[in-house]
């Protein structure tokens, strides 16, 4: 689990590691992921550290709704309203960085 000070997406958030912006505001970024598992999948990060959505849950939740409300729009951009979102958390479900991200998967009908 990585800290503030290595955080792959602390340094996305920051521009020390590029990245394709799709939305930013003054809490909250997002931005394609680089292996898209949909035609069009985001990622959405709150500029803060939290490493975990339920971290986030607890200590800014209103963040937390203007997440999901910016996911609504880059589907309502993207395909009509239809998306997919997930917080994969912790290691055993699919969490690899540790800096709490939504995955936005859109832009096409998804099957299963
Ligand atoms: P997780 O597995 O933690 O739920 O999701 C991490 C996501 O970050 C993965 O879908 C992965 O493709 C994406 N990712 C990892 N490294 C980078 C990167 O350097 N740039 C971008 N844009 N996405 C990344």
């Amino acid at each position: 689990m990585s800290d503030v000070g290595d955080c792959l997406f602390c340094k996305i958030i920051a521009g020390e590691i590029p990245s394709k912006k799709v939305y930013e505001d003054d809490s909250t970024y997002a931005f394609a992921d680089i292996q898209p598992k949909a035609k069009v999948h985001v990622l959405i990060v709150p500029k803060r550290h939290y490493a975990t959505v339920a971290e986030l849950a607890q200590n800014d939740p209103a963040e937390l709704s203007h997440i999901v409300g910016v996911a609504k729009s880059i589907a309502d951009d993207a395909f009509h309203g239809a998306y997919r979102l997930v917080f994969n958390t912790g290691e055993d479900a699919g969490q690899s960085v540790f800096h709490v991200h939504a995955h936005v998967l859109t832009g096409e009908v998804l099957a299963e």
